[in-house]
């Protein structure tokens, strides 16, 4: 007797007379779809329950359902591994369920989704209304202004000047450089050096790391398809994806990719759903050998809000991160920056630019931009106190450090509270409204975003953040003695 496991394992090939359109239950009767659509919805129920929600997610969160023929039931997989997986462990169970739900049920198939319509090379970008980036063929195919609506959607290829011989190359990011170049010139990749995850602070390089990356890739072998894509727009088509019932499409972006690049991975924190898409896009590529660039704010050790097994798949590979630059590095990248100016900038000028936006590499060049504008435009010679002049606002934020610990130490000492209470949970009034005089401090007085406030302060979420910084602001109109707080803080602080 043909034993249920056969039958699931004999059945993973060929798509026959199942395609697209059967797979999104065209040409079904609509009753029927329905009833079967409830029975795959009661089968995932049991299912979830017996084996857990995390490894239903894993398993069954990609499988769609196909169509009833002859009491033949056919599910779809995304890839081989899990059609292969799904059968072997779960095909039983799955046939069991769905038995006992309807009894003419005889067996439960697992295909993997039938590949769409071959499409052209320039199609490759159209599939609407879920705008999808380039797949990036040669020749690189532009996107159309009509396509795309956010900023990576508009995603016009690696940025030129983003190449390896740009990289000044300095204490801070010499290993994460090095690690991309190795990335960018193997010829296939190691499993411990897949993924690579870069990270470091804002500003620092790891964009511009990736497209070097790129485009080294690109000459070695024009035909490597790389894909680059920020996790917004990750998390962004999926959720496109999810709403116009077209995670075919979405899945189809990834299927043939060899090189995957996801920049800005923290955003993918706290958003469930798109990081189950994510583990799993992820999974399906190392397991066939692709290489994953990555790059994050965060070690995966420091991301919030994620699943262990996604933080522990992120941290597998090879972990390089660019720390805060040093003088010597702001000041060699200003320099190579400065030579293609315009017109010339004198050393003490680049110097004191290096000396005071120690921030970020992109303040920086956006700080000497704004010199040379000043200069070639107005006509004014470049010198430091030029420089002071036009950068007034820039050097004032740079000059002012002024860090979270010191804003909670001082607003504890003053409203006579615990330093602990700045993080502790309690929501009582007399530690509440300190707390969030100390917060809405944090947002005037340093650079730091919402979310990382937010962290400094027991780990609070971004909202209650914005909740605080709103609350105080109301306040200091109506009530005299936090304004009156509020203004001797700051003015200490800032002293
Ligand atoms: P991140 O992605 O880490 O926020 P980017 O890669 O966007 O930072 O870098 C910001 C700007 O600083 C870019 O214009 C980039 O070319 C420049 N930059 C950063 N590090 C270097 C470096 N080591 N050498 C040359 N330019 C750099
Ligand atoms: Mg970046």
């Amino acid at each position: 007797m043909e034993t249920i496991l056969n039958k699931l394992l004999s059945s993973t090939s060929g798509n026959d007379a199942f395609n697209q359109q059967t797979l999104a239950g065209a040409g079904m009767d609509g009753e029927c779809r329905k009833e079967l659509e409830a029975q795959w919805a009661r089968v995932c129920d049991r299912l979830r329950k017996e084996i857990g929600d995390k490894a239903f997610k894993t398993w069954f969160g990609e499988v769609e359902l196909g169509e009833v023929k002859a009491g033949k039931v056919r599910l779809y997989a995304p890839t081989r591994f899990v059609r292969d997986w799904v059968s072997r462990h779960y095909g039983d169970r799955v046939l069991a369920y769905w038995q006992s739900v309807n009894k003419e049920v005889t067996s439960v198939e697992v295909n993997l989704v039938p590949p769409p319509a071959p499409r052209r090379a320039s199609d490759v970008i159209a599939m609407p209304p879920v705008p999808v980036p380039p797949s990036f063929q040669q020749p690189m195919p532009r996107l159309g202004p009509s396509i795309g609506r956010g900023s990576d959607d508009a995603f016009q290829g690696p940025e030129a000047r983003y190449t390896f011989a740009n990289f000044v190359v300095g204490k801070p990011n010499e290993f994460a450089y090095a690690a991309a170049r190795n990335i960018a010139e193997q010829d296939h990749p190691l499993p411990e050096r897949n993924p690579l995850y870069i990270f470091g602070g804002v500003g620092l390089g790891k964009t511009h790391l990736m497209h070097a990356i790129w485009h080294v890739i690109r000459e070695r072998d024009p035909k490597t398809r790389v894909l680059y894509l920020t996790a917004e727009s990750f998390v962004n088509r999926f959720i496109t994806a999810l709403r116009t019932k077209n995670t075919g499409q979405f899945k189809e972006l990834f299927r043939n990719v060899d090189v995957l690049m996801v920049d800005d991975v923290q955003f993918i924190c706290g958003k469930e759903a798109s990081q189950d898409e994510f583990f799993f896009t992820f999974n399906s590529l190392v397991e066939q050998n692709k290489q994953i660039v990555l790059s994050s704010e965060k070690p995966p050790s420091e991301l919030q809000d994620i699943e262990e097994r996604m933080r522990s798949r992120l941290g597998s590979g090879l972990v390089a991160d660019i720390h805060s630059s040093t003088y010597e590095l702001r000041l060699s990248i200003i320099q190579t920056k400065a030579e293609h100016a315009r017109v010339p900038v004198p050393m003490n000028v680049l110097e004191f630019l290096a000396h005071k936006i120690s921030t970020n590499i992109r303040e920086l060049e956006g700080a000497l931009n704004r010199v040379v504008a000043h200069g070639q435009l107005i006509g004014r010679e470049i010198t430091v106190e030029m420089a002071q002049d036009v950068l007034h606002d820039l050097l004032r934020q740079a000059d002012r450090k002024v860090t979270v610990d010191e804003i909670q130490q001082r607003v504890a000492a003053h409203y006579n509270i615990k330093l602990a209470e700045m993080s502790s949970p309690r929501r009582a009034r007399a530690v509440a409204r300190p707390r969030q005089v100390a917060m809405y401090l944090a947002k005037q007085l340093t650079t730091l975003s919402l979310p990382q406030i937010g962290k400094r302060f027991g780990n609070r979420d971004h909202t209650t953040v914005m909740h605080a910084v709103r609350k105080i602001e109301e306040l200091k109109i109506s009530d005299l003695s936090i304004a009156e707080d509020v203004e001797l803080l700051k003015r200490q602080l800032q002293g």
